[in-house]
Formats: structure tokens, C-alpha cells, sequence
């Protein structure tokens, strides 16, 4: 059976116009009505403004995400966006995303300090984790993630099975499902755990259908608000 209010995070990167962005969000706004679940939208940082107020306005029930915070919390830092810059808009950042570490450098060091700016500005962070032992380098970085448990979404995400806006190519579920569950028992609670990589409206149900799979963290499959709204009408049914 599909988790009924599975958390479903749409990763927009660098698509979408302003003008496409409020398409998506009267769109999805206006026909996922009826969705129990949580969608959560991260378009790029200069539309979080205007989406907030458009999501406002419209009383919508999507929440928003930055796809990324820095790893300092103001100051000196050219082309940087804090945490304690965008606390207003959002209430989740995408955080420790392998297309970051690939193409901007990013190191354990810099999601963990990232992880803790989020945490401080009261913004969730959705933590993407490549593999177990990624997780067991955090944990040795100290008691962040155990003691803040409940304010993190973790997300199993294999660099393998993400699309790159080409073809889907999924992790297989059970796998997928086996290390969610490990992260899990990593953290020793009853953490929010969802997985990322070529989810589609084709394949969705056989990972939401998973014990320890609580949603998604979808790329490609989210930028058109059509393949959207049917890949969370398949997620439940
Ligand atoms: C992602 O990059 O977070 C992602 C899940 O992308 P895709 O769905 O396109 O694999």
C-alpha cells in the first residue's frame, strides 16, 4: 500500500522562467487540491519572492525550498544566498545535493556547517545522502543530525540513478528501500526518510509503496507541472 501523505520535493535547478515558474504553481496549486500529501517546491533563489507571494495570495498549499544555502550565514561573500537571507520564504533548503558536490566542490565539511545554518534559521533541511558511509561521515562530525532528527527530511539519493535531465534510470526499489532504512537505524528514531533518482509517474508507486520510502525528491519529472501533477496522482492510488 502507498503511504497516504507521502512528502514529495521538486527540484526545479536551473529550469524553469519566472513566467513558467507561476505556471507551475497555479497549475499544481489548482489541481493538487485534494493531494494529502506535502509538496514542496524549490524553484531558483530570485523566484522565491514572488512564488511566496503568489503561493499567499492564492492560499495554495505548496510549501517552498531553496535548492541550496551557503555555508556562511551573511557578510562578505559574493554571489552567496544565507540562510538568514531567505528564513522569510522558505521553509526547507535543499541541502548536500550530489550535483553540488560535483560541480561546485561541495565537501562533507561544508553540508554539515550548512545543515547546522538551516537548523538555526528555523528552515528544514532536506538532506541528500549518496550512500551509508556519506551518513557515517556526518555522524562522526558530532550529534547535529541524531539530536535534530525530527526537523530534517533525509533523502537516500544514489548519484547513479539521478537523470540529469536524460534518461531515468532508477535505483531498484528494494535497494532503495533498504537503505532508507538503514539511515534510519543509523539515526536510532523514527526519521522522515524519502528517496531521490529518476522518479517518474510511470515508476513512483513501486518506491512510495516501500516501508521506509516516505516520499520523493524528484528532478526531471517535476519541471513541467503536467508530469508533476501525474507523477502525485499515481503516488497514492
Ligand atoms: C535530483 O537531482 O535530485 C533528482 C532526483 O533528479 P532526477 O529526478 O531527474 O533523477
Amino acid at each position: 500500500m502507498s503511504n497516504p501523505a507521502p512528502v514529495v520535493v521538486a527540484n526545479i535547478k536551473s529550469n524553469q522562467t519566472w513566467e513558467e515558474s507561476q505556471d507551475w504553481i497555479n497549475t499544481v496549486g489548482n489541481r493538487a487540491k485534494d493531494f494529502k500529501g506535502t509538496i514542496i517546491y524549490c524553484p531558483s533563489y530570485p523566484f522565491l519572492s514572488g512564488a511566496k507571494q503568489l503561493i499567499d495570495a492564492k492560499a495554495f498549499s505548496i510549501k517552498l525550498g531553496a535548492q541550496d544555502i551557503s555555508k556562511f550565514n551573511g557578510g562578505a561573500y559574493t554571489g552567496a544566498v544565507a540562510a538568514s537571507q531567505i528564513k522569510d520564504l522558505v521553509e526547507y533548503a535543499i541541502i548536500g545535493h550530489s550535483e553540488r558536490r560535483k560541480h561546485f566542490g561541495e565537501t562533507n565539511e561544508n553540508v554539515f556547517k550548512k545543515v547546522e545554518l538551516a537548523l538555526e534559521n528555523n528552515i528544514t533541511p532536506i538532506l541528500c545522502i549518496s550512500d551509508i558511509s556519506q551518513l557515517g561521515e556526518y555522524l562522526k562530525k558530532g550529534e547535529l543530525l541524531k539530536e535534530n532528527w525530527d526537523k530534517i527530511i533525509f533523502v537516500f539519493e544514489p548519484p547513479s540513478a539521478i537523470s540529469g535531465g536524460g534518461e531515468f534510470k532508477p535505483d531498484d526499489p528494494e535497494d532503495a528501500n533498504k537503505n532508507a532504512g538503514e539511515i534510519t537505524s543509523k539515526i536510532g528514531k523514527n526519521v522522515t526518510t524519502i528517496y531521490g533518482g529518476s522518479i517518474n509517474d510511470s515508476n513512483v508507486k513501486s518506491f512510495f509503496s516501500q516501508n521506509n520510502i516516505h516520499g520523493g525528491l524528484v528532478g526531471q519529472a517535476s519541471v513541467k507541472p503536467d508530469s508533476f501533477l501525474k507523477l502525485i496522482e499515481n503516488a497514492t492510488i
